[in-house]
């Protein structure tokens, strides 16, 4: 595909790719006259599917949305009271430089914590890049670790396979006989910008396609034959009971088990019930699920059966309490009909990555041994410091890409903990919640104002060269710009030396998939050539003898002994059933009848473009309520509801609807 640029210089348009953490890194043709941007349009690209969803194509309103904080702000009211006033980007810059040097003298690096995070992204620019940088060469900081999002599929890949590489390219769906979308909703989350268009295809060409949620989502309404809703956290119950039918009927493969995986025996003798009485069946899942033991039998028949079949088991049911156990069961399930390693079938492992369209490098962060606290324990270690057993207490927060009290857990807590640090300075395009409690606020520029490479969101085989469609707005700067400058008042040296051009280069020719830099930019997508899907563990499947799995036992570990080791009970080395706390079993329930679950929405990412008026009017942000649990309560379609807990509450409006599963009278 060649760049299109108008012979006229005033009017061009331009190749760029959207970057947003949305399971999706799409193609955008930017239109622009006289250095303003007209529209945001979009193509297939060299290989189909990378078209932009309304997000992208909305990116000009976000580019020129009017509560864009277009000059440095500094704090004039009290913190979190949202009163701000212009400063100068000279004195914002001095401030934050003294302050950053202030906190390291009085009380040591790591008093800094840097919360950089996914609302930026990007090789260059992106988070865990130029903040990271900085703070190494600065000193160091404290910073997170662990994962809000994907952390139980993160440790059930590794436990399982030894990798995060579990995924496939989407083209495999075509080659599935049954596709299950397990808590996925790709319609809002993509996975893979292509993805929606080759489930679409399969669909088409008569793929059966089942989905498991809780929820009749758009993507369920859009692709599924069949919807089998269950009660949220229940999934890995309903995973061992499909073991049980698959193992009662003797439909496992188990040339694949013997040659293929260690413990098979052990999560058998859990499962038939010999290890601790209790046989999975599926009527014992029955019970804690809410699916019907006959819709349980039928679904591992279909699984079993129907071979090629892609179990593609999502993120959300991992969200919860023993989430790991979920993944861990599903991957399982997929060793168990041998439906790893071959076209059309899926691991059902996890994280699912694929080692395709990653840049061979980004830039560059020194090794810095910083302390970490688990991205789950900010606020926890914010509020108590070293006396609550963290590492470090916490004098100055620096926040770069993050609206951490709209994502983070526990939202009360959170503005409790942002009252603690002396200073706190935020990067941001918006006056996020976070950014309320910001003593100083500098603004940031858009994917569009800058230039960069575009990398598959989970990796797929393109890379796109992101050119700068406008120069940054007046006041705005990248992060890697603040943090150059910040490094020269400091004092600094080589924190950045290179133009934004010549680390691309870098990054280009460290990778062998693309192509040299200036053709590249030129061709603006870059196609990875593929002779037939890319499926995780092909190679082991096919030729075991020369391609082990990275696992310790060099197969897939559905007993692994590197849990084992760990004695920890509430992660047992097969995968279990463990019921969450405060899940649909737990006593709380008389208190809190109703279980709430948050899906991501269609009309944002995360919370990105809250207000955006062209995003908003796709936005939907009722609460659903089965009718079976909204009418005992007098509640009505389009009734203001408060929803609440122990820890907190919100005012929004219910839609009454089947779409949802019936919980509890
Ligand atoms: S799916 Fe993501 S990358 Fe693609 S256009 Fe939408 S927001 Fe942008």
């Amino acid at each position: 595909m060649k760049k299109v640029v108008n012979s006229d210089s005033r009017s061009k348009v331009v190749t760029t790719s959207c970057y947003y953490d949305c399971g999706g890194r799409c193609l955008l043709k930017v239109y622009v006259d006289e250095g303003k941007i007209t529209r945001i349009g979009t193509a297939e690209g060299p290989l189909p599917g990378l078209k932009a969803c309304p997000r992208g194509l909305a990116q000009k309103e976000v580019v020129y949305a009017e509560d864009r904080i277009r000059q440095p702000l500094k704090r004039v009211g009290q913190r979190g009271s949202g009163k701000f006033e212009p400063t100068s980007w000279e004195e914002a810059l001095d401030t934050v430089a003294r302050e950053l040097q202030r906190a390291k003298d009085q009380y040591g690096a790591t008093s800094i914590f840097l919360m950089d995070y996914s609302g930026s992204r990007s090789p260059l620019h992106g988070f865990l890049k130029a903040g990271r940088r900085f703070f190494a060469l600065f000193g160091g900081c404290t910073t997170w670790c662990g994962l809000v999002s994907d952390e139980a599929a993160h440790f059930s890949s590794l436990a399982t396979f030894g990798t995060v590489f579990t995924g496939n390219t989407a083209d495999n769906f075509l080659h599935s006989k049954l596709i299950i979308m397990w808590g996925w909703n790709p319609v809002a989350t993509r996975f893979g910008s292509d993805t929606l268009y080759h489930l679409a295809k399969a669909k088409k060409a008569g793929v059966r396609i089942i989905c498991v949620d809780p929820r009749y989502s758009i993507s369920a309404k859009a692709l599924a034959e069949q919807w089998i809703p269950l009660k949220s956290g229940t999934d890995a119950a309903l995973l061992i009971a499909m073991a049980y039918v698959i193992i009662d009927e003797n439909l496992y493969e188990r040339r694949f088990i013997e040659n293929y995986t260690v413990g098979f025996k052990k999560f058998r003798d859990y499962v038939v019930g010999e290890e601790d009485g209790i046989p999975k069946t599926p009527e014992w899942a029955d019970d804690i699920t809410g699916v019907p033991a006959e819709t349980i039998k039928q679904l591992a028949r279909d699984y079993a059966s129907l071979k090629p079949a892609a179990l593609y088991a999502s993120w959300a049911p991992g969200r919860t309490a023993f989430g790991e156990q979920y993944h861990r069961a599903a991957s399982a399930l997929a060793a168990m009909t041998g439906n790893i390693g071959i076209t059309g079938g899926n691991a059902a492992g996890g994280t699912g990555h694929i080692p395709l369209g990653n840049l061979g490098g980004t830039l560059p962060v020194p090794e810095s041994p910083n302390p970490v606290v688990h991205i789950t324990n900010i606020y926890d270690a914010v509020l108590k410091g070293k006396s609550g057993g963290y590492p470090t207490d916490i004098k100055l927060l620096y926040i770069v890409g993050c609206n951490m009290l709209n994502q983070f857990l526990n939202t009360n807590k959170g503005v409790a903990a942002l009252q603690v640090p002396e200073f706190i300075i935020v990067h941001e395009l918006f006056l996020t919640p976070t950014a309320r409690f910001a003593d100083i606020i500098l603004p940031v520029t858009t994917t569009l104002e800058r230039i960069d490479i575009g990398q598959p969101w989970g990796g797929g085989p393109y890379f796109i060269h992101m050119d700068r469609a406008i120069e940054p707005l007046p006041q705005a700067k990248s992060d890697l710009a603040i943090f150059t400058e910040l490094a020269s008042r400091i004092g600094i040296p080589g924190y950045n030396d290179k133009s934004d051009e010549a680390w691309l280069k870098e990054f280009a020719a460290a990778t062998p998939d693309l192509l040299e830099y200036e053709v590249f930019k030129l061709k603006g997508v870059h196609r990875i050539p593929l002779d037939q899907p890319w499926v995780a563990f092909r190679e082991q499947i096919e030729d075991p003898a020369h391609h082990p799995f990275p696992t310790p036992s060099g197969k897939i570990e559905i007993y692994s002994q590197k849990i084992a080791d760990m004695q920890n009970h509430m992660i047992p080395p097969i995968p279990k059933y463990i019921e969450a706390w405060e899940g649909p079993g737990d006593p709380l329930l008389d208190k809190y009848p109703i279980q709430l679950i948050s899906p991501h929405p269609r009309a944002r990412v995360h919370s990105q473009w809250h207000k955006i008026l062209r995003l908003e009017k796709l936005a939907d942000d009722a609460v659903w309520l089965n009718p079976g649990d909204a009418h005992p309560r007098g509640i009505a379609n389009g009734d203001k509801v408060k929803i609440y807990n122990a820890r907190g509450q919100l005012i929004t409006t219910a839609r009454v609807t089947e779409h949802i599963l019936l919980l509890r009278l």
